[in-house]
């Protein structure tokens, strides 16, 4: 179980951990494209580390090795680093409330735990209502 640094087609870094040299590359967690390898930031010296953004995590099993024990750590450390700098600075984490529904009159704006589903109904065609012809709006 090696950690290597990847580059993506799209240009995500990242970093996995395979289980040996031969091992084929995995795909970027973030966007799925193929990844390579990148010289390990061992030997580079390092670099400061902002965390990584929730986005950049894995999203699958084959993003966390099949549950390999040591990604899997690997990447709860990166998310406990993450949660821990957005203590700190709130506006990195955005609105991370579970959405509810997204789908029909919540798809331009989704539903989140807590938020009032009539209310925003309501939001939602006073926009459409806003954008629609003046005759539609005043019906
Ligand atoms: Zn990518």
């Amino acid at each position: 179980m090696v950690l290597h640094d990847f580059l993506c087609g799209t240009g995500h870094r990242f970093e996995a951990g395979v289980a040996s040299m031969t091992a084929p590359d995995p795909a970027c967690p973030a966007c799925g494209s193929a990844a390579r390898r990148r010289p390990s930031r061992l030997n580079m010296g390092g670099r400061a580390s902002t965390g990584v953004a929730r986005e950049q995590m894995p999203r699958s099993w084959e993003g966390v090795g099949r549950g390999d024990r040591e990604t899997v750590a690997h990447w709860r450390k990166l998310a406990g680093d993450r949660d821990r700098l957005e203590e700190k600075h709130p506006e990195l984490a955005g609105d991370r409330r579970p959405v509810l529904a997204h789908e029909g009159v919540f798809a331009s704006r989704p539903l989140r735990a807590g938020d009032d589903p009539a209310a925003v109904v309501a939001s939602v065609k006073a926009a459409e209502a806003a954008s629609a012809s003046p005759e539609r709006a005043a019906s």
